[in-house]
């Protein structure tokens, strides 16, 4: 990289190579913006991992369902006359209840095949003959929640004991996860609009969503691996990664200042990434300008345009856009927003209305989202002072840049050479000749490289800035400059700051 007047430290020696490439991926980042804008950003606002929670319209929903969870948790203690048991019982029973309905009156275990009676809401409510069952067994790291629990046969339990569905049915896995998905599947659910009219068990069957039976379905599914060594170390990562990027920044850009806990205005931010999807839709913030010819498309054709959609990565931009605009105000106003709703009693089915008349307007300068929108799809998608669209490049959607290699290490597969990769090597087993040494840079380069900033600085044709670079290169005094060989032509080690480290070690020992 050609150094300049704005550039950045190198990112640190940390021994996590994944955390110093997001580091030196930010770096190239704020690079591209202080070479474009002269100037270093006011404020940064990063995005934290977006998987790992629920988003904000999803805790608006939870809020509205459990509302109706509680109109059928007393719906059900009514009719079964449930009033006098101990509260846990009384869990119980509602559970195993809902659960029936869920899986209509059928046991997942068995489909009914072993044991043959029917496990009716009423059997559940009474615990007649069956029991609540884990899905993944408790004593394996099986969470506690509804969705990893079915009503099973008390018999078809107790087989099963400490045993997943996988360990359970063997080679039959596949049969019985058919007849299960089918189960779930078959279950009819009054739709969302009629709940307030529904009851029995119309209604209790509505206390669980198409989500939940998915997610029972996954927890069939899953195998001892997924289960164990789960990603408590991956979050682990994510977070010690995120504070390594921002302590970064703090360093780079504000003087080891700007976060909270080390004094001064703040100026770097982070945003919980469930914000992004939620405002992106606020605003009307979406990426597909093919909307309207989406329509009447067959299904591989609908396939095939997501495909190509995947591969645009414009959306980025609108996110970033978005990003950048999200506040702890517009989280106050988003949460001051539902709490008026459900002061004013609005329910689930009328809340989306209900957003769309209380819409939360963007932050100064824009004074509304229509602005917003018009002016942030204007700069991703149109051409400056047209309307074409922008042209764009993207990397093909199959071309894979993941995968262990690039997971674990800085090295992965050579340039141009295929089926080829590097592997590492113990630092103390390198001699100069791995690394990449600097050499001086030829005429023609020279000339090329000075001929192109000429152009640049000062507004002159090709073949003045070419005669101006070729007197100054041949003129007495001009010394080579050092230059790094290109990187196709690298040794080892590509990483410069790296191996600017253990150059000097190196040609020590020689
Ligand atoms: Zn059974």
């Amino acid at each position: 990289m050609r150094k300049h007047a704005n550039s950045l430290p190198p990112a640190p020696m940390l021994t996590n190579p994944v955390v110093r490439k997001a580091i030196h991926e930010v770096r190239r980042h704020i690079i591209a913006h202080l070479q474009k804008h002269k100037c270093k950003p006011d404020r940064i606002v990063v995005e934290l991992a977006r998987e790992a929670k629920m988003s904000a319209k999803d805790s608006d929903k939870a809020l509205f369902r459990n509302r109706l969870r509680n109109r059928i948790k007393n719906d059900i203690i009514e009719e079964f006359k449930l009033g006098d048991l101990k509260q846990n019982q009384q869990r119980a029973s509602v559970e195993r209840v809902v659960l029936a309905v869920q899986q209509g009156s059928i046991c997942p275990l068995c489909g009914n095949q072993r044991v043959k009676t029917a496990i009716t809401p009423l059997m559940g409510a009474k615990g007649e003959d069956c029991e609540l069952a884990h899905i993944i067994p408790r004593g394996i790291g099986g969470p506690n929640g509804l969705n990893n629990m079915v009503l099973a046969h008390t018999k078809c339990n107790r087989d099963m004991g400490r045993r997943t569905p996988r360990d359970l049915w063997g080679e039959n896995f596949e049969t019985e996860m058919n007849r299960v998905e089918r189960m779930y599947a078959d279950v009819e659910r009054v739709d969302r609009k009629h709940v307030d009219k529904a009851s029995e068990a119309k209604l209790w069957g509505c206390y669980f969503d198409k989500r939940d039976d998915d997610s029972k379905v996954a927890n069939f599914k899953k195998e001892l691996r997924d289960i164990q060594g789960f990603s408590e170390r991956d979050l682990t990562d994510t977070r010690y990664a995120t504070r390594q990027v921002l302590a970064y920044l703090s360093d780079a850009l504000f003087d080891g200042k700007g976060l909270p806990e080390r004094g001064g205005e703040r100026l770097i931010f982070t945003t919980d990434g469930r914000w992004t999807g939620d405002l992106r839709r606020e605003w009307g913030l979406f990426n597909d300008s093919h909307k309207s010819k989406s329509k009447g498309l067959s299904e591989s054709e609908e396939r095939a345009r997501r495909e190509k959609k995947r591969g645009d990565h414009r959306h980025h931009a609108l996110d970033a856009i978005v990003i950048a605009l999200t506040s702890r105000q517009m989280q106050l106003k988003w949460d001051q927003r539902l709490k008026t709703a459900d002061a004013r009693g609005i329910t689930a089915e009328q809340y989306d209305e209900f957003c769309r008349q209380n819409r939360i307007n963007p932050p100064a300068p824009f004074k509304s989202a229509d602005e917003l929108q018009e002016k942030a799809l204007h700069a991703v998608y149109e051409q400056p002072g047209g309307n074409q669209e922008r042209p764009v490049s993207h990397r093909a959607v199959k071309r894979k840049i993941v995968g262990a290699l690039h997971e674990e290490t800085l090295f992965g597969p050579i340039a141009k050479s295929n089926g080829l990769y590097k592997g590492s090597k113990s630092v103390l087993m390198l001699t100069p000749n791995h690394l990449r040494q600097a050499r001086r840079e030829t005429e023609k380069e020279a000339i090329e490289r000075l001929a192109r900033r000429r152009q640049l600085m000062a507004e002159v044709s090709e073949k003045d800035a070419r005669k101006w670079a070729t007197s100054t290169v041949k003129s007495k005094g001009y010394k080579p400059k050092i230059v790094d060989p290109p990187p196709d032509k690298s040794g080892l080690v590509r990483d410069r700051a790296l191996r600017d480290r253990l150059r000097v070690p190196a040609r020590g020992q020689s």
